[in-house]
C-alpha cells in the first residue's frame, strides 16, 4: 500500500492509498519522496484551471527523493538521492529531433496528464531521474526543478552587470530570477503587487530596487520578465521595456491585450520561455545550486508536514508565500 495525494477532481484533494505501478522494471527505480515542491501548475490543476490536465490524479512534479530499489539496468545505487525530470516526450517529433523537446506538442507532464509524485513513493525509469550530489543539502536539491525553468528562461537574452533587468512578479519563480540576475550583479527591479513579497525580497537581496506596478516608469529596462501571470503584467512589460529590448514571457496569463504599434515602434522582442532542457539545463541548475554564493533558502516560505497538506494548499493558493514545500518524511500512515 502506498499513500498519496489524490485529486479526484478540482478542489477534492485526499490522502489515500494511491493506485501506481508495483512492479518495477529492469530500468526504474523506486523511490521513496522527502520533499515535494507546490508550483504555479500544482495550484492550477488543483483549482481546474489547466485545460490539459487529466483527473483524477495523483499531483505533484517537483519532487525529491531517495532511491530505495534499482531495476538491474537503472544505473543507480539504492540510498541516491534524486529529483525528477517530470516531462516526457514523443521523441519523433520536429521538435524533439532539434533538441526542443520542453515544446513538443505530444509532451506529457508528471501531476497534470501523467500521475504526479506527492505520494510516499512510487516507480519511475530512471530515464526521468536525475542523481543529486551530496554536496547539495535537501532545501536547496528541492530547487533544481524550478530554477531550471529560469535558466532556460534566462537563455533567451543576453544579462550582464550592465544589464537593467525588471522582474515582474516575486512568487517562487520571480525571486529564483532575482536570485539568478543578482548572481550575474545585473541592475535589478523586482515588481510586484503584494508590499510583504516585496520587502522580503529586498531584505534578502538588498542590491535590488523594489516597486509597485505603478511606481515603475516606462521606457527603463533593456529585459523585463513576465513572471506574474497577470494580464495587466504582461501589457505592463510592453511599456517598461526600453526600445530594443527583450520581454521574456514566462507567467501564463491565458491572454493579453497587445498594443502593436508599441511593440512595432519599439521594435521589442518577446520569447516565449517554457520549462526547460533536459538534462543541459538541469545541469546549469545544479552548478549554480552547488554555488553556496548563489542564494535561494529565502525562497522556502515554508516546509510543512504532509500530514496538513490541507493547510500547505491553502498557503500555496493564496499567492501570499513564495515556495511551499511538503515533507514526507513522516507521513500520515505512519504516525
Ligand atoms: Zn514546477
Ligand atoms: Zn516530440
Amino acid at each position: 500500500m502506498v499513500n498519496g495525494l489524490y485529486l479526484e477532481k478540482p478542489g477534492q484533494l485526499t490522502w489515500i492509498d494511491v493506485p501506481v505501478q508495483e512492479r518495477l522494471h529492469d530500468d526504474d527505480v523506486k523511490i521513496r519522496v522527502i520533499y515535494g515542491g507546490i508550483c504555479g501548475s500544482d495550484i492550477a490543476v488543483y483549482q481546474g484551471k489547466l485545460t490539459h490536465a487529466h483527473y483524477p490524479v495523483i499531483p505533484g512534479h517537483e519532487i525529491l527523493g531517495e532511491v530505495v530499489e534499482a531495476g538491474a539496468k537503472a544505473g543507480l545505487k539504492v540510498g541516491q538521492r534524486v529529483v525528477v525530470q517530470p516531462n516526457s516526450y514523443c521523441g519523433t517529433c520536429e521538435q524533439c529531433q532539434a533538441g526542443n523537446a520542453n515544446i513538443c506538442s505530444g509532451k506529457k507532464s508528471l501531476g497534470i496528464n501523467n500521475q504526479g509524485g506527492f505520494s510516499e513513493e512510487f516507480i519511475i525509469s530512471s530515464q526521468y531521474v536525475i542523481e543529486v550530489p551530496d554536496a547539495l543539502v535537501n532545501e536547496r536539491a528541492i530547487f533544481i526543478e524550478p530554477l531550471a525553468v529560469i535558466v532556460h528562461a534566462f537563455k533567451k537574452v543576453s544579462v550582464t552587470k550592465d544589464t537593467a533587468i525588471a522582474i515582474v512578479g516575486c512568487g517562487t519563480e520571480g525571486m529564483l530570477a532575482v536570485a539568478l540576475a543578482s548572481y550575474y550583479g545585473a541592475k535589478i527591479t523586482a515588481v510586484d503587487i503584494n508590499d510583504e513579497k516585496l520587502n522580503k525580497a529586498k531584505q534578502h537581496y538588498p542590491n535590488i530596487e523594489i516597486c509597485r506596478p505603478e511606481e515603475v516608469s516606462d521606457n527603463q529596462f533593456d529585459v523585463v520578465m513576465e513572471v506574474a501571470g497577470v494580464k495587466s503584467a504582461f501589457e505592463q512589460c510592453i511599456e517598461i521595456v526600453k526600445p530594443g529590448g527583450a520581454i521574456v514571457a514566462i507567467g501564463l496569463p491565458p491572454t493579453a491585450e497587445i498594443p502593436v504599434v508599441t511593440l512595432v515602434r519599439k521594435e521589442i522582442t518577446v520569447y516565449g520561455s517554457i520549462i526547460y532542457n533536459v538534462p543541459d539545463d538541469f545541469t546549469k541548475s545544479i552548478d549554480y545550486l552547488l554555488d553556496a554564493s548563489f542564494h535561494v533558502e529565502p525562497i522556502i516560505s515554508e516546509i510543512i508536514s504532509i500530514n496538513h497538506f490541507s493547510e500547505a494548499y491553502e498557503k500555496a493558493v493564496s499567492g501570499d508565500y513564495r515556495k511551499i514545500i511538503l515533507s514526507f518524511d513522516e507521513s500520515i500512515s505512519s504516525t
